[in-house]
């Protein structure tokens, strides 16, 4: 059996990214180590194996990666959450605050039945916003969302707290 890696060391840091002050966490170092992403796929879904999850929404883009993986694990389908105007069918939208202004992600209406299952998957929790967003929308379809889950957590961004404040299971890799 293969050791445990401490993910961590596998995801890079990148100063001043996207600007000045602020260390932007780079998944692209995990998602190219082929033990390193297995882990972590593993490690997102296993609190998932037995909850009769129906659905994984991930939100685009890092979070179709793991999404996608996990969902095939859990055997069910991946749904995407895309940013407004690239999903071709009838859609909701929900906007979210960013530091500067505002940002829209959409959902296609048909893509979660009523009472379905959710697991929501992202590569990155910071203040929750994106997230919050997500769950709304899935709420907003009709879906049950079961959890959330990220990679990494930013906590000193409070958006665990701001997803579980909202009754939402959060389940989080490294910190
Ligand atoms: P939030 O809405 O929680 O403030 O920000 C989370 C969203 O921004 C996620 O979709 C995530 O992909 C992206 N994000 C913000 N900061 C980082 C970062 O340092 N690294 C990565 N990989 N994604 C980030």
């Amino acid at each position: 059996e293969a050791a445990v890696m401490d993910l961590k060391k596998i995801i890079r840091s990148i100063p001043d990214y996207p600007k000045t002050g602020i260390i932007f966490r780079d998944i692209s170092t995990l998602i190219a180590h082929g033990p390193g992403f297995r882990q972590a796929v593993r490690q997102l879904a296993a609190p998932f194996l037995d909850q009769k999850i129906d659905k994984v929404v991930g939100i685009e883009a890092r979070g179709f990666i793991f999404g996608g993986a996990v969902a095939d694990l859990l055997g069910v389908g991946f749904v995407p959450i895309r940013k407004q105007g690239k999903l071709p069918g009838e859609v909701v939208g929900q906007d979210y605050e960013l530091e500067y202004g505002t940002d829209r992600i959409e959902l296609h209406k048909d893509a979660i039945q009523p009472g379905e299952r959710v697991l929501l998957l992202d590569d990155l929790i910071a203040t929750g916003g994106t997230a919050s967003a997500g769950v709304d929308l899935v709420n907003h379809v009709g879906g049950e969302i079961i959890a959330a889950a990220f990679v990494i957590d930013l906590p000193d961004l409070r958006g665990a707290d701001l997803l579980r404040e909202k009754d939402v299971q959060v389940h989080t890799l490294v910190a």
